[in-house]
């Protein structure tokens, strides 16, 4: 995959360079996945999911190991069958918990209610993503947020806890339905809806199959994966073209003009 270099340059040059950059590619519109691109979301996930197993493993009286090894299980199938919809916790906690041989429901109401808090703990923006977005927003780059979530956390997440109205109107996102999957057929759709074609676009997110693979599949040429570490869910996983940009936060894209230096060095 291909490195986004530090960039030793002034601000005004370092603007410059992207500017020319967006425009021998053609590029006019960025598009961003938010959850664990954007923002820290799989801190919720984890911290729930650890206080939801260490109840279990103590109600049912199992190891925590098999109680882990059941829930991940169950919690892979569950994204194929449900998608990301939250009503998918009360039927991967029941699976859980029959498989370690359990029935009981005020068990299996209480582990999904510990779930179901996941939607409740503020999130905060990485700190590199408010100084990507007034970047910007300073060299007249339109940006929008393709994301993959139920409607009602989007809400809270966007406007109440990220304060994302700084940068973006309600028009700048785009909400793949949370019972199916964030694929081609939604890329196009969320690209179309911001008035843009394919080509026209960047796109950046953290998950290789649903951001990178099908933003490629609809012709996209210019892609980022965000990788912060090396924890990846299993479902998230594909292969991504070697013309992929790879980055470990989004403010490294303020340095991608300096593509066009490493150019004119081959040139030279
Ligand atoms: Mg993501």
């Amino acid at each position: 995959m291909k490195q986004v270099e530090d960039l030793r340059v002034s601000p005004v040059e370092r603007e410059l360079l992207f500017c020319e950059w967006k425009r021998l590619k053609g590029i006019k519109y960025f598009v961003f996945d938010l959850d664990d691109t954007g923002c820290n979301t799989s801190i919720a996930f984890d911290q729930q999911k650890n206080i939801c197993l260490s109840y279990l493993s103590s109600r049912l009286k199992v190891d925590g190991n098999k109680a882990e090894v059941s829930y991940r299980k169950f919690n892979d199938k569950s994204y194929e069958i449900h998608g990301v919809n939250p009503s998918r916790w009360s039927w991967v906690v029941e699976k859980t918990c029959n498989n370690l041989g359990s029935r009981n429901h005020e068990v299996i109401k209480t582990a999904t209610e510990i779930l179901m808090g996941i939607y409740e703990i503020p999130l905060q923006l990485f700190p590199e993503t408010a100084g990507c977005f007034d970047f910007l927003n300073k060299t007249e780059t339109n940006f929008g947020i393709i994301t993959h979530a139920n409607v009602e956390w989007t809400e809270k997440k966007y406007w109440d806890w990220l304060g994302l109205d700084k940068w973006l109107a309600r028009n700048q996102i785009y909400i793949v339905d949370e019972n199916g999957h964030k694929g081609p057929k939604q890329w196009l759709e969320g690209i179309s809806f911001f008035g843009y074609k394919p080509r026209e676009v960047m796109v950046a997110g953290d998950s290789p199959k649903s951001d990178i693979e099908p933003s490629q599949k609809i012709g996209v040429q210019e892609r980022c994966l965000v990788r912060r570490n090396d924890r990846l869910w299993k479902v998230q996983e594909a292969s991504v073209g070697e013309d992929t940009w790879l980055v470990k936060h989004i403010g490294e894209l303020m340095n991608i003009g300096g593509e066009l230096l490493r150019h004119q060095t081959v040139v030279r």
